[in-house]
C-alpha cells in the first residue's frame, strides 16, 4: 500500500510553521509498516489543491491530509475533496450537537462560521475530534482511502491515536501495539547502540528511539493476527529491554521523567520540598504540573539572593563569604535547613551559574550544585552542564528529578 501525505496551509510554504504533522505521520505510519512514498505540501488555495490531490489519487492508495479543516474561509480541503469526489455536503447532527457542547463546556460563544466544521461529505465516516472542534473525514471509494485531519499537531496526534490507528489496523486486517521505555541517564545514541542488533535486523517488532532533553523514549511495535501473538513478541522484547537497560528505565510508557518521579513520589507517599536558585522555580513549576501532587509538595522556595538565601534559608554569611553562593556548602546548609522549614521527607536545593555571564575560571557557566536530603542523609552532587542558560537550566531540572528517582528506589532496596 502507497501511502501520501498532503500538508495543507501557505503557512507552511512561507515558513512560518514547520511541518511537524509530516514528521510524525511519516514515523507513524512507518512504524506500522506502512510505506509513505510521497509528502506535499501545498497552500490555501483550492485549484492547486485539487491539482494535488488528482496526482495523489492517480499514484496513492492512502492519502492522508492535514490543515485546512477548520472555521475559516481559508480552510477549504473539505471542500475540495468533495467536489472531487462529486460528494454534496450535508449536516451531520452528531457533529453539530458535539460543537455546540464544545462551547458550551468552555462557556465560550460560538460564531456562525464554526457551523462550516459540521457539513461533511455524504456517506463519509466521521472521526471525532476529542481535542478540538474540526472533525476529521475518511472516504473511502474505488480502492483508495482519503484521510482528512485537522492541522493544529495535538488534535491531529490525538486523532491519529484515537481512530486512524484502529482504522489501519482493521484494513490491514492485523493488530499493531506499541509499548514505550522511557530512558534517563544515557545519551540517545548510546541507547540505540545498545539496540542495535536488534535495529539492524527489525521487522516485527520495530525498535525507535526518541530523544529529549535527558530523556530517551524507545517505542517497541509488534504486529500479529490477534492479542496472543502480539504480547508474545513484545514480552520477549520486554524482558531484553530489562536486561540491558535495567535502572535506565523510569517508566514503562511514554510519562516524562517529571511525571514517572511525581507518580513515585505519590505512591510512595513521600513529601518533598524544594529551594531553587539558579533554576528559579523551574522544578517546583514541572512538579506542580501534575495532578494530585499537593499531597506531596507543599513547599517550594526561589532563593536567588544571596539575601534571600540569608534570610529565608537562614543560610551562614559566613559560608556565603567562604565558599561562594555556588559552592557545596551552600547548597548543604540550603537543603538541610529548608527541611527544618518544611518538614518534608524529601528536599532539594539547587544553587548554579546558568549563564551566560557570571562564570569563571574557578567557576565556569554551567557549574551547579544539588544538595538532596532525604531520611537524615545530606549528598550534595556538583555537576557540570553544558549549553545555554535554559538548556542548563533544564538539564538541572532533569538532574535533579534523576537524583530523586535514584534517592527513592535506592531506599526501597
Ligand atoms: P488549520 O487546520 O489549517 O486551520 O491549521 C491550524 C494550525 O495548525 C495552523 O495555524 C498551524 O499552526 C498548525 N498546522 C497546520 N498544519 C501543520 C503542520 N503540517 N505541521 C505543524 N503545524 C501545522
Ligand atoms: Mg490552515
Amino acid at each position: 500500500m502507497k501511502c501520501e501525505l498532503i500538508s495543507v496551509g501557505t503557512e507552511l510554504l512561507v515558513g512560518d510553521t514547520l511541518n511537524t504533522n509530516v514528521h510524525y505521520l511519516s514515523k507513524e505510519l512507518s512504524l506500522l509498516g506502512i510505506s509513505v512514498c510521497y509528502h506535499t505540501t501545498v497552500g490555501d488555495n483550492p485549484k492547486r489543491l485539487e491539482e494535488v490531490m488528482k496526482i495523489a489519487l492517480q499514484r496513492s492508495d492512502l492519502i492522508i491530509t492535514t490543515g485546512g479543516l477548520g472555521p475559516t474561509q481559508d480552510d477549504l480541503t473539505k471542500e475540495v475533496i468533495s467536489k472531487l469526489f462529486g460528494k454534496n455536503l450535508v449536516q451531520d447532527d452528531k457533529v453539530k450537537e458535539d460543537l455546540l457542547q464544545y462551547f458550551v463546556n468552555r462557556e465560550f460563544v460560538m460564531t456562525d462560521n464554526n457551523l462550516k466544521q459540521t457539513l461533511v461529505p455524504e456517506n463519509a465516516t466521521v472521526l471525532t475530534n476529542p481535542r478540538g472542534t474540526a472533525p476529521g473525514i475518511m472516504i473511502q471509494e474505488n480502492g483508495k482511502t482519503v484521510i482528512l485531519l485537522p492541522g493544529p499537531p495535538r488534535e491531529m496526534i490525538g486523532m491519529f491515536e484515537g481512530s486512524v490507528l484502529k482504522l489501519i489496523n482493521k484494513q490491514q486486517d492485523q493488530l499493531v501495539v506499541s509499548r514505550y521505555y522511557n530512558l534517563s541517564d544515557i545519551g540517545e545514541s548510546a541507547a540505540e547502540d545498545r539496540l542495535l542488533d536488534l535495529i539492524d535486523v527489525q521487522d516485527n517488532p520495530t525498535i525507535a528511539t526518541y530523544a529529549k532533553m535527558g530523556e530517551v523514549l524507545v517505542r517497541i511495535t509488534a504486529n500479529g493476527k490477534d492479542v496472543k501473538v502480539v504480547n508474545a513478541l513484545l514480552d520477549k522484547y520486554e524482558a531484553i529491554m530489562i536486561e540491558r537497560f535495567g535502572e535506565n528505565i523510569f517508566a514503562f510508557s511514554k510519562d516524562s521523567l517529571c511525571e514517572a518521579v511525581g507518580k513515585l513520589l505519590m505512591e510512595k507517599n513521600v513529601t518533598i520540598a524544594t529551594a531553587e536558585s539558579c533554576t528559579g522555580g523551574l522544578i517546583a513549576s514541572e512538579l506542580t504540573k501534575q495532578p494530585g501532587i499537593s499531597k506531596v509538595f507543599g513547599f517550594g522556595i526561589v532563593s536567588y539572593s544571596n539575601e534571600a538565601k540569608k534570610k529565608i534559608l537562614h543560610v551562614k554569611e559566613d559560608t556565603l563569604d567562604t565558599f561562594g553562593a555556588v559552592s557545596t556548602e551552600t547548597a548543604r546548609e540550603m537543603c538541610e535547613n529548608l527541611q527544618k522549614i518544611s518538614d518534608a521527607d524529601l528536599n532539594v536545593s539547587v544553587t548554579g551559574i546558568a549563564g551566560p555571564d557570571g562564570g569563571s575560571e574557578e567557576k565556569p557557566v554551567g557549574l551547579v550544585y544539588i544538595g538532596l536530603n532525604y531520611k537524615g542523609n545530606t549528598q550534595v552532587i556538583q555537576c557540570h552542564f553544558k549549553g545555554d542558560r535554559k538548556i542548563i537550566q533544564q538539564k538541572t531540572a532533569n538532574k535533579v528529578f534523576h537524583l530523586i528517582r535514584q534517592s527513592i528506589v535506592d531506599k526501597m532496596e
